[in-house]
């Protein structure tokens, strides 16, 4: 099978300063992968480069073959971006916000449908700010497949949600991948990339330090005589949380 998205050499400077130092690594079709790293590491610069939002200084990226240098514009087509928060006009509604969409891609998908696909019908006319932490990253998540995408990009989906909200937003996530659709996220929750990325990339200083599937960097890090200072019990506080408060879907 052929890479839906191949990265190889990419670098990027901001006069002069290196933020992203001559990565490479390839997506498969149908992956969640993960681009792990500290603030700074370069992850939403490479995300917003392949996304054609950004200029690269060098090397090349191909997504689902076109190549980003020739064809931005068929890129744009096969791909679903989350907008910053600040794009969503503060006057309109969810359903009115979707429409507006619609517009800007020349589709016609049913606003209630797309609310339905992440649990918000009845908040259609509700503002976004309106909105909670969750519910807002999942009215996001919702206007990155306006396009029927083969990819979406998620930058820090669940930065700032409670545990509730990070579960649902895993599951919707899980779901979005059920329907075929290629996933990259960048997180810098271990915990998440563990939970939901069939593979992920360390980023440091704009190098990728490691590459694999998350059990493997585990085994590797045993394998190599790691072991945690303090035993580990069967549950973590997360845990008690969880199990006292519930994990039903609710306000979140
Ligand atoms: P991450 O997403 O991993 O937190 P970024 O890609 O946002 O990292 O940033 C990588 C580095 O590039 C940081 O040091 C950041 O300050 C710098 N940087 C990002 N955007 C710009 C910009 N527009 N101009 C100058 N420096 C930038």
């Amino acid at each position: 099978m052929e890479p839906i998205i191949k990265v190889d050499q990419l670098v990027k400077k901001y006069n002069g300063f290196t933020a992203v130092n001559g990565i490479s690594f390839s997506v498969m079709p149908g992956e969640i992968f993960g681009l792990l790293g500290p603030n700074g590491a370069g992850k939403s610069t490479t995300l917003e480069i392949i996304e054609t939002l950004r200029k690269k200084t060098a090397g090349k990226v191909w997504v689902k073959g076109f190549d980003l240098d020739k064809n931005p514009q068929a890129i744009k087509k096969i791909i679903g971006v989350q907008l910053q928060s600040s794009g969503y006009y503060p006057g309109l509604n969810l359903t009115e916000l979707l429409h507006m969409f619609n517009g800007l891609y020349n589709k016609q998908r049913d606003p209630m449908e797309l609310l339905g696909l992440v649990n918000l019908q009845e908040k259609a006319k509700s503002k976004f700010k309106e909105l909670s932490g969750g519910q807002q990253q999942r009215f996001s998540l919702a206007t990155t497949l306006i396009n029927d995408p083969e990819i979406i990009f998620l930058d820090e989906p669940t930065t700032g949600l409670d545990p509730q909200a990070r579960r649902n937003l895993w599951a919707l996530i899980r779901q979005i991948r059920q329907q075929g659709v290629t996933i990259i996220l960048t997180t810098h929750y271990m915990d998440e990339a563990e939970q939901l990325a069939d593979r992920v990339a360390i980023i440091d200083e704009g190098n990728i330090i490691a590459i694999d599937t998350p059990h493997a960097l585990i085994d590797q890090l045993v394998a190599g005589g790691f072991e945690r200072t303090m035993e580990m019990k069967k549950a973590n506080l997360e845990d008690v949380f969880i199990q006292l408060t519930g994990k039903a879907l609710r306000e979140d």
